[in-house]
């Protein structure tokens, strides 16, 4: 398109030199003085040759040159007369500024071959002449010609609006990178400070789980120190236990004044001492047996007594929690707390 550009635009001003250098039409080696060759710029117009020849011209020019590629012309004639031997030809301008004749096998138009009513020149050009060359003046013609523009995007004159056009294209692209750009950025930063979140809730989780840990494992310990504390509370034969405790009680019971250090619990086994005599005395309250002598029972701070498995088992069924005699909730690791820890020790 540029070169077709760059050539036409040479052709223009090699015609432009000519004009200027010899002011003249040469068509068929005859030369159209430029009082005889008249420009129609128009796309379509009517062309009157009314009494041509008698302005004193032999020969006739008419230029249409509407400035654009024209793909077709019509040229509808509704008046043509041809005396002797005047003739009308159209050319076509090349390139070059040569012209080249469009009637069929170069025969122009005359009384012998006449033009007929509409005309349809076929040919692509910037620039269609007609030459009526009638040295006898009484020939004449009306016709009204049309023209019909190249199509397409391609066209020259477009050639700007196309570059605009892909230009601005070309902005938009860019600005659409760079949009694109900006935002995968600051998604990849959201994403990054997300990710740095997630590791940083990680890091507290786990801190929190090994925080949580460690209590577990103090909490371990401390239930590892009460068992053994219960572990170590008496555990003796049932015959044992009750001779003895008979034994003390009796001594409490006599000695109530004296022994001042005894003195709570000889109160509260003076207060007993009629129910350890009776049957529900001899029974576990764990499991309702009655005692035997040969069992092993364990005797708690608060003086209360249960079959040692009993009581065991009713401790490791509150493992993590005081422990409390089942039948005055009392805590038997509270009560002697020094006893227990020398016990622990030991
Ligand atoms: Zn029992
Ligand atoms: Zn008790």
């Amino acid at each position: 398109t540029f070169l077709r550009r760059l050539k036409r635009s040479a052709a223009m001003w090699c015609a432009l030199l000519s004009a200027l250098g010899s002011a003249a039409l040469v068509v068929n080696e005859q030369t159209i003085p430029p009082a005889c060759a008249f420009t129609l710029s128009s796309m379509s117009a009517t062309i009157n040759a009314q009494a041509a020849g008698a302005d004193g011209c032999e020969a006739r020019a008419w230029r249409i040159a509407p400035g654009k590629s024209l793909d077709r012309i019509q040229f509808n004639t509704s008046q043509s007369y041809f005396e002797g031997t005047d003739t009308l030809d159209f050319f076509a301008v090349e390139s070059d500024g040569q012209l080249r004749s469009l009637t069929q096998h170069s025969q122009p138009f005359s009384a012998s071959n006449p033009i007929p009513p509409v005309l349809w020149l076929t040919q692509a050009t910037d620039e269609v002449v007609l030459v009526l060359d009638a040295p006898s003046g009484g020939s004449s013609f009306i016709m009204h010609y049309s023209c019909t523009a190249v199509s397409g995007f391609l066209l020259p004159e477009l050639l700007d609006l196309w570059l605009a056009i892909a230009a601005l294209i070309f902005c938009i692209c860019c600005s659409v990178t760079l949009w694109m750009w900006c935002l995968r950025r600051r998604y990849q930063r959201r994403t990054r400070a997300t990710e740095s979140m997630l590791v940083l809730h990680s890091e507290l989780m786990r801190r929190r789980a090994e925080a949580r840990g460690e209590l577990f494992a103090e909490e371990q310990e401390a239930e590892r120190a009460r068992t053994s504390s219960l572990s170590a509370l008496p555990a003796v034969a049932y015959l044992e236990h009750r001779s003895s405790s008979q034994r003390l009680s009796m001594v409490s019971y006599h000695s109530q004044d004296e022994l001042v250090t005894a003195e709570q619990r000889a109160g509260d086994s003076a207060e007993e001492g009629e129910r350890r005599t009776s049957e529900e005395e001899a029974e576990c309250c764990l499991c309702m047996e009655g005692y035997r002598d040969e069992d092993m029972v364990r005797v708690l701070p608060c003086d209360h007594y249960f079959h040692r498995e009993c009581i065991d088992k009713w401790f490791d069924s509150t493992q993590f929690q005081t422990r409390s005699c089942p039948l005055c909730k009392r805590d038997p690791l509270a009560a002697k707390p020094a006893a227990a820890a020398a016990a622990a020790a030991a």
